[in-house]
């Protein structure tokens, strides 16, 4: 079995905590998995919320965690200002230009609009066979079931390949999830 190397990985989640506990608990176990198996984190750069949450495992850890913020949420989005590295970009579309190149996974934790784009656009440059780096998502507390549901109907309703489907990964164990990404042997089925 191949394995892919991963040295970094790039962790999407909500500037907000949530209204569980459990996602933010879950931020912080895959924090500390990062760590464990030495792999540095690259996120949105906030200190708040479930963000706030995975950066702090990893640094308390003694682990490395980038983060990389558009200007214009500096302040909206309280920069954290005790990271390995802080890049703040010119506008959004550098942040997760940046965030996608300096990652070599990406990983969706519970969130809202921009976790879902953030999650949506990296696996569908996935699809176009812009890159083939693994994507995954914790699923907390069923955060992400009826995600999972309504992406079996689009595969149902003849929108996307059962392959297309597959890309994204997910668990609810962060050790199970990132085993399943350094296992991931990446396919080149063509969209069209
Ligand atoms: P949210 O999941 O909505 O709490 O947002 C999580 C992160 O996604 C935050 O760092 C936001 O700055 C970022 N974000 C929000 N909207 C967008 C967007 N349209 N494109 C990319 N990132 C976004």
């Amino acid at each position: 079995m191949t394995t892919v190397n991963i040295r970094n990985l790039c962790v999407y989640c909500g500037s907000s905590p949530g209204s569980r506990p459990d996602y933010v608990e879950a931020a912080r176990a895959l924090g500390n998995e990062l760590v464990r198996r030495d792999i540095g984190l690259v996120y949105g750069g906030a200190q708040v919320g479930v963000m706030g949450a995975v950066a702090d495992a990893v640094l308390e850890a003694g682990g490395r965690a980038v983060g990389i913020i558009p200007r214009s949420l500096v302040s909206k989005e309280i920069a954290h200002d005790r990271l390995t590295e802080l890049v703040v970009t010119q506008s959004m579309h550098e942040r997760k230009t940046i965030m996608a190149h300096r990652a070599d996974g990406f990983i969706a934790l519970p969130g809202g609009m921009g976790t879902l784009e953030e999650l949506f656009e990296m696996w569908t440059w996935a699809q176009l066979g812009y890159h083939d780096k693994p994507i995954g998502g914790l699923n907390v507390a069923g955060y992400y079931d009826r995600l999972v549901d309504f992406v079996a109907t689009t595969v149902a309703e003849g929108f996307v390949r059962p392959d297309h489907r597959d890309i994204w990964m997910v668990e609810s164990d962060p050790s199970a999830l990132v085993e399943r990404m350094i296992a991931y042997e990446p396919k080149t089925v063509s969209k069209w």
